[in-house]
């Protein structure tokens, strides 16, 4: 690291949870940091040198975001899990335009180096993964295009723009399309939650309230892999840091169903759970991570269990239930 000027990097969505995240592990590293979001950290003081509450929907917020940094992690996003995104297309399409056409266009105006973009496994095709025990998905099987929903359309799309500007305007971009990444500091209730979060959630209610039934969305045995956000944060960094300008997964490559997600989170918690499966948004029937190029590119995959993160992930959450049943 530079000992007389230290880079200077904006975290966009820095209270969203891998951004707060993010922010601590750049912080630890040396790093000064703007974070920009719409909200305040929900959950934990944000530890940025200088915090913004900017809407990103607007240029003028995106020009002085960027204004004076070296490089932007670009994780800002209107977005949330299954529930939300399959039930507010257009708000996601014409929200998530906005953010991402702004901030790179005015990270260009502003003379940034480097740009991160945080894509999703969204973007493959949904004719790839009808079958829970499907092939696990390589970077380049992205086209034919048929990504899932407008959330996938938007990020396909942005990862072009990515690219564009990178050929065209010599913008260093880095691309990562993450697979569910979960942990603690993470939306755990109120419609934006995630499957794992949602599930540590209904079974912390089910165990304090010694209701054994916990609702699941479908038959249960739709599967997915799940990284946690510690693996996520140093893959970050090492493909940020790295000279690879193309879309690179970034995930488990441990495919498991919603039921033995489940199953695992009950053994953690120390309760038997009666499963009732219900109808609900289910998304793909299969997805999994394949690793070649990400082991290939960083010399390095995700390293930490399911089960120690979702330790670490349920305690959490069961903290946060505790607390709002004891109010
Ligand atoms: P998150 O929802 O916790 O964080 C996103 C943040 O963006 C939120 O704090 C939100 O307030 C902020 N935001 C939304 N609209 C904004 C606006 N107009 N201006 C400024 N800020 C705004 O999501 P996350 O899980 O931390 O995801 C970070 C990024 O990674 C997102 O781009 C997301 O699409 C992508 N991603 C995440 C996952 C995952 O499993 N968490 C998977 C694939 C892709």
């Amino acid at each position: 690291m530079n000992k007389e000027r230290k880079t200077r990097v904006l975290v966009t969505g820095a209270s969203g949870f891998i951004g707060h995240h993010l922010v601590n592990y750049l912080l630890d590293r040396g790093y000064w940091i703007r974070g920009v979001d719409i909200k305040k950290p929900e959950f934990a003081e944000t530890r940025a040198q200088e915090f913004s509450l900017l809407d990103l929907r607007r240029w003028e917020n995106c020009l002085s975001a960027t204004e004076g940094v070296d490089e932007v992690y670009a994780l800002a996003s209107d977005m949330g899990g299954m529930g939300f995104i399959s039930a507010n297309h257009a708000r996601i399409l014409h929200n998530n335009s906005l953010i991402n056409i702004h901030t790179i266009e005015a990270a260009r105006r502003n003379n940034v180096r480097r740009y991160f973009y945080t894509s999703s496994a969204c973007v493959y095709p949904e004719y790839r993964q009808t079958a829970a025990d499907i092939t696990p998905l390589k970077e380049d099987d992205a086209y034919p295009a048929q990504p899932q929903e407008a959330y996938g359309w938007e990020k396909l799309i942005t990862e072009q723009l990515c690219r564009h500007y990178r050929e065209e305007y010599g913008l260093e971009t880095r691309i990562v399309r993450f697979h569910n990444i979960f942990g603690p500091l993470g939306s755990w209730e109120g419609g934006r939650e995630k499957a794992p979060a949602a599930l540590c959630r209904k079974i912390a209610i089910a165990k304090l309230t010694r209701r054994p039934e916990v609702e699941i969305w479908g038959d249960g045995e739709q599967s997915r892999s799940f990284c946690y956000i510690a693996d996520c944060l140093e893959g970050i960094y090492r493909l940020m840091r790295s000279d690879y300008p193309h879309p690179l997964n970034l995930g488990q490559d441990r495919m498991v169903t919603i039921n033995q997600l489940a199953d695992i989170i009950a053994g953690i918690a120390g309760i038997k759970i009666a499963k009732k499966h219900v109808p609900g948004p289910q998304g793909v029937r299969g997805r999994n991570s394949d690793n070649t190029r990400l082991r290939e590119v960083l010399k390095w995959e995700p390293r930490i269990s399911l089960e120690e993160g979702l330790r670490v992930t349920y305690d959490w959450i069961e903290e946060q239930v505790r607390r709002k049943i004891s109010v």
